[in-house]
């Protein structure tokens, strides 16, 4: 590839699950296990770690959506307490697992675009503080 190429965006990329550099390769190999490299572009990925944070963004947006629908539901329909925290429970639980792979793609993308030097090795070459010896 020459230079100039321009470089995907990391929400599209995130969203995708995609590779953050190229944003064709696949970024996981099981449901929050990155692959060890991109299988496309080389692009070292064992080092990226996302932490704690897609965690944390996941519980803020998904109790932000549960708790004014628990309480809705509740005081609309008039439903059992009971069926109001299942339905809840539900939407909490999908909710949670259906953002955390995006987030954690999303934030690995964004680590990659803004401090690549931290996280990630370039085809193979040495990085700064990933611990070769
Ligand atoms: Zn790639």
């Amino acid at each position: 590839m020459a230079g100039g190429v321009s470089r995907p965006s990391p929400v599209s990329t995130g969203l995708a699950c995609r590779c953050p550099r190229c944003g064709r390769g696949g970024l996981f190999s099981g449901f929050l296990t990155l692959v060890e490299r991109c299988e496309i572009c080389q692009l070292d990925l064992r080092a990226a770690d996302s932490g704690d944070g897609p965690a944390v963004f996941v519980i803020f947006i998904v109790l932000a959506i549960a708790v004014p629908f628990a309480f809705s539901i509740w005081t609309w329909f008039g439903w059992p307490a009971w069926l109001v925290m299942l339905l809840t429970s539900v939407l909490v639980l999908g909710g949670s697992l259906g953002l955390l792979r995006p987030a954690k793609a999303i934030l690995i993308a964004l680590q990659f675009r803004h401090r690549p030097q931290d996280s990630f090795r370039q085809n193979g070459g040495s990085s700064r503080g990933v611990g070769d010896h």
